[in-house]
């Protein structure tokens, strides 16, 4: 795997999450995108190599729904850039980690994702993403 693409942290309210960490951060969000697979809207922070993506649910069976539901709002996932993503799954699957999609899916920002259990890493949420070139 490359660099840490990006950290994803669960909001409940996306507008005045962005305004918080736009000041938080003294950075602007470049862009918010609706993600069917997991019925959310994600905002975008580039910050230097990796970015901040803020998700909010957009109906009460999003995975994102059930995470503030249990745990309130906070960090969700850390994703990785991966180079060929249907490599890494192979490889982490033949590890014995538990890859929660049989195939990737579309995410947001024109990547191609796939989560790992968190099961098997100690609680937290990984997701692999490789860049979509077109
Ligand atoms: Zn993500």
């Amino acid at each position: 795997m490359n660099k840490i693409e990006h950290i994803g942290i669960a909001v409940r309210d996306l507008a005045s999450s962005n305004s918080l960490y736009e000041k938080l951060l003294g950075a602007t969000v470049y862009k918010e995108e609706y993600v069917e697979s997991e019925s959310v809207m994600t905002s975008f922070i580039q910050m230097g190599e990796s970015k901040i993506e803020l998700l909010q649910a957009c109906s009460p069976d999003s995975p994102i729904a059930k995470f503030i539901e249990k745990k309130g709002e906070g960090i969700h996932h850390i994703a990785f850039e991966v180079k060929d993503i249907h490599m890494e799954m192979a490889r982490l699957r033949n590890l014995g980690f538990h890859v929660l999609n049989e195939q990737p899916k579309k995410g947001a920002d024109n990547k191609l994702i796939c989560f790992v259990h968190p099961k098997d890493t100690r609680g937290v949420l990984i997701e692999l993403c490789q860049s979509i070139q077109d």
